[in-house]
Parts: structure tokens; sequence; C-alpha cells
């Protein structure tokens, strides 16, 4: 296993995480049995953060990982987990969940504290309730040691965030598409300039970069003077970036984990030859182009003055075209576009056809018609009131996570 140094805190960290979202399951259920045996091995072979959060496997993952920890596993590993910023509604619900999850994750202390899936407007809301000042009191008393966020939004915001506050690290999603997508490749530079770790998410974009690849990608790869698998080209292009501190695996399979862990013993920054390199990038290329929408992620057509995130819009509806879960694609969409977790919308079918982005698209994209087809393919008669329950759903959900009586 490699280590890399998280510049702020110190810690040296295994470059490859344990994320506890996918985690193998049975009957609908945690597979705890053969979860714990993961993750115990993975710890046993050098993985030392392990990363959960409130809502993953709807509740179930940090009590499963708490449990997995016991047996002296818990003082081997940094622990990370995530304030589920949408289900906060004030300064005091902050610390009702963490007072919660240190006890659904049976310890004193979380290492490793985000804010969950911050954007723009979800940051805001949480300044304005007090976010920064139940971050400092609760590293002040020990609760957590090192503050961070994970991000799904623009590179703009991405920015503002990391320079609106003292952060230690930050959890990007990142992969060879993504190259310039959301916080991209930008943002995670200006982050390890300013001196923040970076734990990068979706480094396989949720296993599509790893499977069902389309065939052009495929012979690319399979035409490469080296061979290896595409999770290894793709995950070996990410630990090449030497500002990466930490990937997160959601691994459930025991073939992958062992090959996550063979890759992480191997995969040193800046190891990849100009060719390696080229590749990775012809293979981009190649999977762009079998997208429905050729967008690079640029975001040079934003901001949109009508709110629309146009590059956000475009990638759900690449998504939604690809092999894989359609419907949680569809949910993405209603969360993220219809502003579900935040307020504020950001769907296509607010496009007000001014023009303005389409004449800054260098892929000559006509935006305003193809959002007209994202809003068709997502936005039927039901979109608004889905938003409407979802919101609140979490609004109760919220209200009987910070009312429910402490054991
Ligand atoms: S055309 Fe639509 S999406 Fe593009 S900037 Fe104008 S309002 Fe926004
Ligand atoms: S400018 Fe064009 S390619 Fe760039 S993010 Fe916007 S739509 Fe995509």
């Amino acid at each position: 296993m490699l280590y890399r140094t998280m510049q702020k805190t110190g810690d040296r960290l295994s470059i490859l995480g344990f994320g506890a979202m996918r985690l193998p399951q049975l009957d609908g259920k945690i597979d705890e049995a053969r979860a714990t045996r993961q993750i115990r091995h993975s710890i046993d072979q050098g993985v030392d953060y392990i990363d959960t959060a409130w809502g993953y496997h709807r509740g179930a993952s940090e009590p499963f990982v708490g449990r997995a920890l016991a047996d002296g596993y818990r003082e081997k590993v940094r622990l990370a987990t995530k304030l589920p910023h949408w289900a906060v509604r004030s300064r005091e619900d902050m610390d009702r969940f963490l007072a919660q999850q240190l006890e659904r994750l049976r310890t004193d202390r979380i290492d490793y504290y985000l804010i969950h899936s911050l954007d723009g407007p979800g940051w805001q809301r949480m300044a304005s309730l007090g976010v920064i000042d139940f971050l400092e009191k609760a590293k002040r008393d020990g609760r957590i040691v090192n503050r961070g966020f994970s991000f799904h939004g623009t590179k703009e915001d991405f920015g503002r965030i990391v320079d609106a506050y003292d952060w230690d690290f930050c959890q990007i999603q990142y992969n060879y598409l993504d190259e310039h997508s959301q916080a991209g490749r930008e943002g995670l530079e200006y982050a390890a300039a300013k001196g923040l770790g970076v734990v990068v998410m979706e480094p396989l974009r949720g296993g599509k970069l790893a499977s069902g690849l389309p065939p052009e990608v495929e012979s690319i790869f399979g035409g490469a003077a080296v061979r290896r698998t595409p999770a290894e080209w793709a995950l070996r292009w990410i630990w090449d970036h030497p500002g990466v501190t930490i990937v997160l695996s959601g691994m459930n399979d025991e073939t992958h984990i062992e090959e996550n862990l063979r890759i992480a013993g191997e995969a040193h920054p800046n190891s990849l030859t100009a060719d390696e390199l080229q590749v990775v990038g012809r293979a981009a290329q190649a999977y762009r182009g079998s997208m429905k929408i050729g967008c690079t992620g640029c975001q040079y057509c934003m901001p949109c003055p009508a709110g629309v995130d146009i590059q956000g819009c475009f990638d759900q509806y690449n998504q939604v075209h690809m092999p894989g879960n359609k419907r949680l694609t569809r949910f993405f969409y209603v969360v993220r576009m219809g502003g579900a977790m935040t307020g504020k919308a950001s769907n296509a079918s607010l496009c007000k056809e001014c023009g303005n982005c389409a004449k800054a698209c260098p892929q000559d994209l006509p935006i305003p018609d193809l959002l007209k087809d994202v809003s068709k393919e997502f936005e039927g008669f039901w979109f608004k009131p889905k938003v409407w329950f979802l919101r609140r759903g979490l609004a109760v959900q919220s209200w009987l996570a910070a009312h429910r009586p402490r054991r």
C-alpha cells in the first residue's frame, strides 16, 4: 500500500480509502458478515481511511461501520462521515446529527468530518445557519478532528467554498471523464495549492469506467502497449495527480478489492508516461463521442441568468442514455436539478432561451434546444410534485432525526 500525506493535517494516509456506500447486500440489506470481512481484510492490507455518511444504505451504513470496526479495527483507521446538510434546519440540528453519528459509529471522535454534497446554494444556507461556528466548536472540543466538505456543483462555487473557510480537506468527484466537470482538474489543483487534502470519489463513475464501456473505448485500451483493465487505467490516471491524497472506492466484490489493493501498491504520482496519458486522453474523447451530448464540462456557458445548471443537466441526460441504473439517474435529477436538497432549482425548463450560453460554448452546442430534450426526458407532469414531496420528506426525516430520544 502506498501512502500520501494530507498537507494540512500531516496525517499519512493510504491512497486507497474504503467507501461504505455500496456495500454487498443480501435480501435488500447490507450483507454484514461479508462486508465486515471485506473491510477488515482491506485494513489488514494497509487501508486506513474509511468513509461513510448519514444517508448511505438508507441510514444503515454508519451503524454497520461502527460494528465492523469493533475488535480493535477502529484504532487502525481514520474515520470519515458527513453531515446531511439538506436535513439540517437549525444550528442545533448540526450538534444533534453529530451526536447521533458518534453513537452510531461507536466512537468519541470523527477524524474527517464533511458537510455532505455541497453546492453554492447549499453552502450559503449552511453558512447562514451557523455551520462555521459548529465546525469550530466541534473541533475545539474534540468531537471532530478535521473539517471538510464534499462537493457537486460548479467550478466557481467550488472556489468560493474553498476560500470561505479554513478547511482541512475536501472531497470531489473526479475521473478521466470528469476532468473538466464540477470542481474538475482546476478545482483539484486550486484546493491542493491552498494546502487542502483532496479525497476523490466516483473514480470509476459508479462502475461505468470499469465495465460496459463503449466498444471504441475498449479497443483503445485493448490496443495500448501496456495491458491493463479499464478500471486500472482509470485509477492510475487519478493517482497520477500529485494533488490527490486519497481515492475512495465503493468496493463490494472480493476480486475488485484485490485488484484495487494491488494497484494502490504501485500507483505513484507522475508515474504515467506521455504515451499512457495519451491512451487515457483518447479513451476519454471516444467515451464522450459516444454520449448523446458532447459536453466537455468546461462551464464556459455558465453562469446562466435563469439559474440553469447547464452542464449538470447534460450530465444527467448523458447518464440516462448509458447502460446502468436509469431510475437512480432520474432520482438524482429531481434531487439536484429540482433543488430538493437546497430549495434552489437549476433544471432545464428554467431556460429563457436568451442564447448567451450557446455563443460561449466552444463545442458549438445548441444549448437551448438540447435543454428542451433534457426537460422532455426528465420533467413530465410529476416533476414539480416529486421535488415538493422530496423536500417535505427530507424535512420530516430531519425533524425525526433531530428529535429522536437519545439512549
Ligand atoms: S439560453 Fe437558457 S440556458 Fe442558456 S444562458 Fe440563456 S437562459 Fe440560460
Ligand atoms: S460551454 Fe458547452 S461544452 Fe462547456 S459546459 Fe457549457 S455546454 Fe458543455
